[in-house]
């Protein structure tokens, strides 16, 4: 008779989000596979369980995943976590629970601390639709690409980041989705210092130019307003005609590249201008 392989979550900060359910899988497990052993003796130490540990990451997945298929074939029961949250979001474990249901291994997911769940349950963004796209590249022009993709997506969208990158990413967010764009910077989630920023991407733009970013972060951005929703204002057009103007250019490209940025006639956006002068 096979074994099985459980999912085992793991708290992002908080040690008492660990459940029940989630401490009594790693009790009855045969062994536990880990993205980094020493990370998990930690959590296991805490818990009090004494457990065989076998490390499953992301250069031994290929070799170590066919050891644990083969052991849990044999009968062994396998419970998969990762460093922190849930295994396979984002994590080592996508690959082993295909190898699993490849061999047709039961495989059971326990629910529990995710980052992006939590993040965009506070983010107080639209949550009906969202779509998750995980980790930006760290190249630029990868970066771009899956942000253009994304351009015009009008479901909330969530990133992970890290703290080195985040300016990097906002300036990225910025060029693609303009400076207005509302985001929720989610950050240390259920440790002491959690904090949420929810502003706009210029607005992130402006605040971590004087504070360096620290911790873990969670970005949630809201998706693109459709077009015939969009309620572009005389006061938008005229704010941005003087924005322009401001930056150099003359009365007549302002206008006219106002016109063209919020798709209104060029005379609407001439009057806008006007009024009030
Ligand atoms: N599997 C994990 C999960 O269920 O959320 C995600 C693992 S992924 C390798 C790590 C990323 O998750 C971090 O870079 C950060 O973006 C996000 N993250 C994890 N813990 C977090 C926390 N406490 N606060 C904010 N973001 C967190």
């Amino acid at each position: 008779m096979a074994g099985m392989l459980y999912l085992v979550p793991t708290p992002i900060g908080n040690l008492g989000d660990i459940s029940p359910r989630c401490r009594e899988t790693l009790e009855q497990a045969d062994f536990i596979a880990a993205e980094d052993t020493r990370v998990s003796l930690k959590l296991l130490n805490h818990l009090g369980i004494k457990k065989s540990l076998v490390s499953y990451y992301e250069h031994n997945k290929a070799q170590k995943g066919m050891q644990i298929v083969e052991r849990i074939l044999a009968g062994e029961t396998c419970a998969l976590v990762s460093d922190a949250g849930s295994p396979a979001i984002s994590d080592p474990g996508e690959d082993l629970v295909k190898q699993c249901a490849e061999a047709g291994i039961v495989v059971c997911a326990i629910p529990g601390p995710c980052a992006v769940i939590t993040a965009l349950s506070i983010s107080g963004q639209s949550t009906g639709r969202f779509c998750f796209e995980g980790f930006l590249s760290t190249s630029k022009k990868s970066r771009r690409e899956h942000l253009e993709s994304l351009k015009d997506e009008q479901r909330t969208m969530i990133f992970y980041e890290a703290p080195h990158k985040l300016c990097a990413t906002l300036d990225s967010l910025q060029e693609v989705f303009g400076a207005e764009r509302p985001i929720s910077l989610c950050r240390e989630l259920t440790k002491l210092h959690e904090e949420v920023i929810r502003t706009t991407i210029g607005g992130a733009i402006a605040y971590y130019e004087t504070q360096p970013p620290k911790g873990e972060f969670v970005l949630v951005v809201a998706g693109a307003v459709p077009a015939e929703k969009q309620t572009v204002t005389t006061q938008d057009a005229k704010t941005r005609v003087t924005q322009l103007i401001a930056q150099g250019l003359s009365r007549k490209d302002a206008i006219k590249q106002t016109a063209q940025e919020l798709k209104l006639p060029k005379n609407a956006v001439y009057e806008a201008a006007l009024e009030d002068d």
